[in-house]
């Protein structure tokens, strides 16, 4: 029996299983761009994520920011409208991405456009640039391709255990301190990445 997750988010689109890694960025279904916003709500146990790069902090008050699209050239505003604003878009910073769950853009009153933020467990800051996600995503993707998915990231010698935060694997700690520069930026992403491709379901 497989465990519920509560984030399923890949559950009808994207079969990632055990030892492999098959998450599709580009995959409209589960991350649309500006042009393929479902226009239904989710089903139960489905969930979409719109996936953007904050490229300036424009709060005035509140914390505002204006991010770029997924489609690049597309620009979008996020206006953060929960109890506790400053707080929770603490590391909103220029170069992270922004990632909204079910998220669904408005027209704000002074004409702009883009996404009210009001349930902070919505949305999901990753340390990284879209450019650097696709990166990993990719990595992530060859390694799995070339069946090194369950071998040690620093030597490709096969490991039983990965890590429980992230699923790297390190044949030793010989190897883990080695890698630990390449891994410390990124851990959260891999964590959220395997969490999308759902690696370890079956
Ligand atoms: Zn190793
Ligand atoms: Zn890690």
């Amino acid at each position: 029996m497989e465990a519920v997750r509560d984030d399923p988010v890949i559950q009808t689109t994207q079969t990632g299983s055990h030892g492999r890694y098959v998450l599709d960025i580009d995959d409209i279904i589960t991350f649309p761009d500006i042009g393929h916003i479902p226009v239904f709500p989710p089903k139960p146990g489905e969930s979409w994520y719109i996936l953007t790069e904050i490229v300036a902090d424009i709060s005035l008050g509140r914390p505002v920011f204006r991010v770029e699209d997924k489609l690049e050239g597309n620009y979008w505003v996020v206006a953060f409208y929960t109890d506790n604003d400053v707080e929770d878009a603490r590391d909103c910073v220029p170069g992270s991405l922004l990632c909204i769950k079910n998220g669904r853009p408005k027209q704000f009153l002074d004409g702009r456009y883009g996404f009210r933020i009001d349930d902070p467990s919505t949305v999901l800051v990753l340390p990284c640039t879209m450019a650097k996600l696709r990166e990993i995503n990719n990595s992530l993707r060859e390694r799995s391709d070339a069946g090194l998915l369950l071998t040690c990231v620093a030597c490709n010698t096969p490991v039983k255990q990965g890590c429980v935060r992230c699923k790297t694997r390190y044949c030793s700690q010989a190897c883990q301190k080695r890698d630990w520069p390449n891994h410390k930026p990124v851990c959260k992403v891999l964590k959220k990445l395997h969490e999308w491709n759902r690696t370890d379901w079956g």
